[in-house]
C-alpha cells in the first residue's frame, strides 16, 4: 500500500526547484509516475511531498543544431524521441532503441527523464546516451550543472541527483563523420526490459576501415550501466574485421558482472553479452562505412 503524501503540481521549472530546495530529501519528483508508482506501491519508497513535473511544457523539448548538437529536454516522452524526424535523421539509434522500449502506452507517458533519473541499470536509454557521449543538465535554485552521463548512475536505482536539483536537459554532440552506433536488446517479448543490452559506436578514419574511436556500453551486467573499456581498447586504432568485432564481445562479456535471476544466470547473460555486442559492432560498422 502506498503511504500517504501531499501532492503538488508546481506551474513552472523555478517554482518546481523552489519546492525541491524548501523539501529536500521529504520530497520526490513524479514525471510520468511509470516506475516511482510502482517502487512506491511496493512499499521500497514513501515521501512526504510528491512534486509533479509532468505538466512543464518548458521541459519537452527536441531541438537540433549540428554545432550544438541535441537538446532533449527531460519531460520529452519515450514516443515523441521514437517519432523525431530530426532524431531518425541524425541520431537513428535513439529511435531504434526507443522502439523495443516498453508499450506505446508506457512510450506515450513515461519520460526520458524519469528514466535516467530512475536509474534501472536494466534501462535502454543509459548505455545508448553513454555510446553518444551525453551530458545532462542539472538545475537547482542555486545554479545549474552539467554532468557526464557515464557519472550519473552510481549503484541500483542510485543516481548522482543531491538534495533540491532535478534533471532539466540531455546534450548529444554531433557524432564525427565516418560513425555508426547500433543498439541490440535481447528480450523475451518485444517492449520487454531486456536480459541484457549492448550499444556499439565505432568512428572510422576517413577511406578505410581504420577503428579511430569506439565507444560500448552495456545495460543490466552490472549495478549501473556499465561502458566496457577493455572492448573498446581492442578496436581503436585496428583495421576493423570479424574476429576483432568477436574479441570485443568476448572482452566485454569479461567486463561483464551479471546479476542472477529468473531471466538468467550470471553465465546466460555473459554468454549473451558476446553475442549482442558482437551484433551491435557488426551493425554499427556498417553504418560507419556508409555514412
Ligand atoms: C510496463 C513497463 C515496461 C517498461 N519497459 C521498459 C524497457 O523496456 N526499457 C526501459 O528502459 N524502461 C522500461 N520501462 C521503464 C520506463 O521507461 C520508465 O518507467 C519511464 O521512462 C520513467 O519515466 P517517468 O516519466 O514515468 O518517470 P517517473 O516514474 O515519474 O520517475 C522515475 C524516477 O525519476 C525521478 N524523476 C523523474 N523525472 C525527474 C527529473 N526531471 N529530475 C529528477 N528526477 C526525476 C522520480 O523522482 C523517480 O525517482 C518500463 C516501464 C513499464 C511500466
Amino acid at each position: 500500500m502506498i503511504k500517504s503524501f501531499e501532492y503538488v503540481a508546481p506551474k513552472t521549472v523555478e517554482e518546481a526547484l523552489s519546492l525541491l530546495s524548501q523539501y529536500k530529501e521529504e520530497a520526490k519528483i513524479i514525471a510520468g509516475g511509470q516506475s516511482l508508482l510502482v517502487v512506491m506501491k511496493q512499499g521500497l519508497l514513501a515521501t512526504e511531498y510528491l512534486i509533479d513535473v509532468k505538466g512543464l511544457s518548458t521541459l519537452d523539448y527536441i531541438n537540433y543544431d549540428e554545432g550544438k548538437g541535441l537538446r532533449i529536454g527531460a519531460l520529452t516522452t519515450h514516443r515523441a524521441i521514437e517519432k523525431s524526424e530530426v532524431i531518425q535523421k541524425h541520431f537513428g539509434v535513439l529511435s531504434e532503441m526507443e522502439r523495443n522500449l516498453a508499450t506505446i502506452q508506457t512510450r506515450n507517458w513515461g519520460t526520458i527523464g524519469g528514466n535516467l533519473c530512475h536509474g534501472d541499470p536494466a534501462g535502454d536509454p543509459a548505455p545508448v546516451f553513454i555510446a553518444l557521449k551525453a551530458k545532462l543538465k542539472l538545475a537547482s535554485l542555486g545554479g545549474e550543472r552539467i554532468i557526464d552521463v557515464e557519472e550519473f548512475s552510481r549503484d541500483y536505482l542510485e543516481v548522482a541527483l543531491e538534495p533540491g536539483e532535478m534533471l532539466v536537459e540531455i546534450q548529444v554532440p554531433t557524432p564525427p563523420p565516418h560513425t555508426g552506433t547500433a543498439y541490440e536488446k535481447l528480450m523475451v517479448m518485444k517492449g520487454d526490459m531486456g536480459i541484457v543490452g549492448a550499444v556499439v559506436s565505432i568512428t572510422l578514419s576517413p577511406g578505410d576501415s581504420v577503428c579511430q574511436n569506439a565507444r560500448i556500453a552495456l545495460s543490466n551486467v552490472s549495478s549501473v550501466p556499465l561502458r566496457a573499456r577493455e572492448a573498446e581498447k581492442r578496436l581503436i586504432g585496428k583495421a576493423l574485421n570479424d574476429g576483432l568485432l568477436t574479441e570485443a564481445g568476448e572482452v566485454a562479456a569479461e567486463e561483464a558482472e551479471p546479476p542472477e535471476d529468473v531471466h538468467g544466470s550470471a553465465k546466460y547473460r555473459r554468454e549473451m553479452v558476446k553475442v549482442f555486442v558482437k551484433r551491435a559492432a557488426t551493425k554499427a560498422l556498417e553504418r560507419a562505412k556508409a555514412a
